[in-house]
């Protein structure tokens, strides 16, 4: 059974997109609403969970403290992670949170013909993307890097992550927050806190309710800080992907971090996807295929698959959206 989602978006907008959380810290009810926020992979995180100072407060740093865990051991310039041995030495990984992952990673590969690949590595590394200066590579070296670059390089036997070309690298960054955001809900549900919001930059997971009522999740236009709507949602995850997240511009074109392991430039015809689904892992893996893909192939897909609604944003400002959300879209007049 579908969980309950209600978008209401103001006005007559045509370019709406859910990337950020509008949520106020303060009562909720006859309950209490700590917050956190601390800086990791890459943005602050903010967690938000109903309860006393001293129980809400505590699991909210346990939660905070396992997501800081995960952004270390899967951070690829870390020379302890055992992505980092496997990038430069070719080790097997045989880390099996790493290696689970590495297996819903390539699930998501197969069912989108590979627009979703965790080897396009060297062309995040050739375009500068790890980098503060990201950059237009000559289309030679795009020629060349994209003979390293296919998902079914990799391969998982007797438990362990290898590849079977030399010089096959992985980069785990579209999947881990949401694998970080999973893990945070775990320990906060394991210390018996039953509602909770979790805010990793814009990619939202939202337990139990707040004071009674559904959490609301605030809607942004990709192209814009305003905010144009909002979802209600009650445990599920809210995941984005978008052009906006990191680009440079040159000659007026935005080129962007999500690559199309096809031409192996940024992928083109959509500024922004949302996916909804109660697994984030699953949502935000799919956000960044989605993105990568056609449109409306990628809302066929999206269809075929239980408990996961998509929203998306086509660069000439069409929204797209699944059967699921379509049902539940609530058009609010705008205020005069
Ligand atoms: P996200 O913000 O979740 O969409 O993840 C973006 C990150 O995913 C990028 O910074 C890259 O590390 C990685 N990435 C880029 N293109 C792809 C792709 N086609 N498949 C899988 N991962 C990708
Ligand atoms: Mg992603």
């Amino acid at each position: 059974m579908k969980k309950r989602i209600l978008i209401r978006l103001s006005g007559i907008v045509i370019l709406v997109f859910i990337c950020c959380v509008a949520v106020r810290a303060g009562t909720a009810g006859e309950e209490e609403l700590q917050k956190r926020i601390r800086f990791m992979m890459d943005t602050y995180v903010t967690i938000y969970a109903e309860g006393s100072e001293e129980t809400a407060s505590r699991a909210i740093g346990l939660a905070l403290d396992r997501m800081q865990e995960i952004d270390t051991g899967f951070n690829i310039v870390n020379p302890k992670s055992p992505l980092y041995a496997f990038n430069h030495q070719g080790v097997p990984i045989s880390d099996e949170e790493i290696v689970d992952l590495v297996r819903i990673a390539l699930e998501v590969s197969q069912k989108t013909d590979g627009a979703f690949d965790i080897t396009v590595c060297p062309l995040i590394k050739l375009w500068g993307f790890y980098g503060d200066s990201p950059h237009l590579p000559q289309e030679k070296q795009i020629k060349d890097c994209l003979r390293r670059i296919d998902y079914k390089y990799i391969v998982i036997k007797n438990g362990e992550v290898q590849s079977t070309k030399e010089n096959t690298n992985i980069d785990l960054g579209a999947i881990a927050k949401g694998y970080a955001v999973s893990e945070a809900v775990k320990v906060l549900r394991g210390e018996g806190v039953t509602s909770a919001l979790i805010d990793a930059g814009g990619d939202v997971y939202a337990l139990g309710k707040k004071g009674g009522k559904l959490w609301k999740v605030g809607i942004r236009s990709p192209r814009g800080e305003d905010l144009l709507g909002y979802l209600e949602v009650e445990d599920l995850a809210v995941m984005g992907s978008g052009d906006y997240e990191r680009f440079f511009m040159k000659d007026g074109r935005r080129y962007h971090h999500i690559f199309d392991p096809e031409t192996g430039y940024p992928a083109e015809g959509l500024t922004g996807v949302t996916v909804i689904s109660a697994d984030p892992v699953v949502a935000d893996a799919w956000a960044t295929a989605l993105f990568v893909m056609e449109p409306e192939k990628g809302l066929e897909i999206v269809e075929k698959i239980p408990g996961m609604e998509t929203i998306m944003v086509t660069t000439s400002g069409e929204i797209l959206y699944s059967s699921g959300l379509k049902n539940a879209l609530k058009v609010v007049p705008k205020a005069k």
